[in-house]
């Protein structure tokens, strides 16, 4: 199919080494050839595929210069977008970026729409839609694992999963057709068993990978790791050191921090959400009390526990009530101010009593804060958190299912199989179970783009950057 010939600027605005104006469609070496020029004369038309010619872009009518540049020409079908993608380096600066742009448009393109780059590359059938997806992921990704999750969906893992249970499919209802085509045959109560049991394989199947969303949220979302401890411990002065930058407010007043802030932070790799919560403390002032109650349910929705409690200080009944809080949780011990003399001595063996895990930390120096981490990193693969929560970090699965569109699919093609096998075994007419298994079929294909409407495509490429 041929498209009109789109293009923007593709990299980030403000100032760099260099800017890239791309193009892309079946024009785009012509509009490009007619504002540039080579010293040596060379002509874009006659370049070869995937070369680079240095020269000028100049303002045809005036041939005022805009910019030297380099010129990538690259032919379809060897494209990122399948079409001809030519790209312009220019000198980074915003202006002669929007000129070359600017000059580009008037010869014959059109500004690309967010995304639509990667939606001809879908469009023309070079990537589906979950790997389309999968470029906006890898964009996103925070971290290495997350990026590495999604550099999986690019490279083709999940579609080629969802493709082999759309085929499984498809041949339970080329079975099914066949009966209903030759109404006379009676169906042998065999058969019809098989064709049943086919179907609940395909169910499982599917069941479990739906199942891997939970741990595909880790990778999407990060692990939830809350900071708890009464006022004044150094929550917020922990969670700045290990951001490295200032986000949270860190006073000298108790009980200032009030909101649950969130921050992410890569521990070795493994995508961490950083929840940041007001001390615990029973208090009659109103906004402290939200503050506590906010701090209580970021404990509970929280994966893993960061317990500060203030070494300097004797233990007193708030530290012990907090910490009475996170004994059901995954948690970690961390005594703070380690830089200042200790107040209790054997502190260490009296917090047994609440997790197996204490380390002495530094907000301040930043001393322990390796060993703080570690300790997240091993609770996060302990094998009874695995059990309990399903943590991913200890095995690393081929295909997970981190993206919400396409759980949602998953599970609507499992609620039809069952249908269809509950159809069956009361021995419904034909034609009505194989309308589920054309819905269960259809679902899946939403996933890879086979079915697709104008809408599911809107939503996910108005996500996009302009340019990609
Ligand atoms: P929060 O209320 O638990 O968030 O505590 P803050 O982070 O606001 O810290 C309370 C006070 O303790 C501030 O004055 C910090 O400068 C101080 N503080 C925090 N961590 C350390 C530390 O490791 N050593 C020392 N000496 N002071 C600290």
């Amino acid at each position: 199919m041929h498209y009109d010939t789109i293009a923007a600027i593709s990299t980030p605005l403000g100032e760099g080494g260099i800017g890239i104006v791309r193009l892309s469609g079946k024009d785009a070496v012509t509009i490009v050839e007619k504002l540039f020029s080579s010293p040596r004369g060379k002509k874009l038309e006659e370049s070869e595929s995937h070369s680079i010619i240095h020269g000028f872009i100049t303002n045809p009518p005036t041939g005022a210069r805009i910019d030297e540049v380099l010129v990538a020409v690259m032919r379809a079908p060897k494209t990122y977008t399948r079409e001809d993608v030519v790209e312009i380096n220019c000198h980074g600066g915003i202006l002669p970026l929007r000129k070359v742009l600017e000059l580009v448009l008037k010869n014959g393109a059109r500004l690309a729409e967010p995304g639509e780059f990667t939606k001809r590359a879908f469009l023309n059938g070079r990537i589906d839609l979950s790997q389309a997806e999968a470029v906006m992921d890898i964009i996103r990704a925070k971290t290495e694992e997350s990026g590495r999750v999604a550099v999986e969906q690019l490279s083709g893992g999940l579609s080629e999963k969802i493709t082999a249970f759309r085929d499984r499919i498809t041949s339970v209802c080329a079975h099914i057709e066949a009966y209903i085509d030759f109404p006379e045959e009676e169906i042998a109560p065999s058969s019809l068993e098989s064709i049943v049991s086919d179907i609940q394989d395909i169910r499982d199947g599917l069941v479990e990978l739906s199942k891997s969303f939970e741990e595909g949220r880790f990778f999407r979302e990060g692990l939830k790791v809350a900071i708890v401890g009464r006022p004044n411990v150094g929550k917020s002065s922990l969670l700045n050191t290990l951001l490295k930058r200032d986000r949270a407010i860190v006073t000298e007043t108790a009980g200032t921090t009030r909101d649950v802030l969130e921050e992410y932070l890569s521990i070795k790799g493994l995508p961490v959400r950083i929840m940041d919560t007001a001390g615990i403390r029973e208090t009659h002032e109103m906004a402290e009390r939200e503050g506590v109650l906010r701090s209580l349910s970021a404990i509970e929705n929280a994966d893993i526990v960061i317990a500060v409690i203030d070494g300097s200080a004797p233990m007193n009944v708030e530290d012990k009530a907090v910490l009475e809080k996170v004994t059901e949780k995954r948690s970690v011990i961390a005594i703070n101010k380690s830089d200042l003399p200790a107040a209790q001595p054997y502190l260490e063996t009296a917090l047994r009593a609440y997790s197996e895990d204490a380390v002495n930390i530094s907000a301040k120096t930043g001393s322990g804060l390796d060993a703080l981490k570690d300790k997240v990193l091993t609770l996060s693969m302990t094998k009874t958190y695995k059990t309990q929560l399903g943590s991913p970090f200890d095995e690393r699965p081929g295909v997970i299912v981190t993206n919400v569109r396409h759980k949602i699919a998953i599970d609507t093609a499992v609620a039809a199989l069952n249908n269809g096998a509950s159809l069956l075994r009361a021995e419904m007419p034909l034609e009505i179970v194989a309308v589920e298994m054309r819905d269960a079929l259809d679902r899946l294909g939403e996933i890879v783009g086979t079915v697709t409407t104008e809408d599911i495509l809107a939503m996910i490429f108005s996500e996009f950057c302009i340019g990609k």
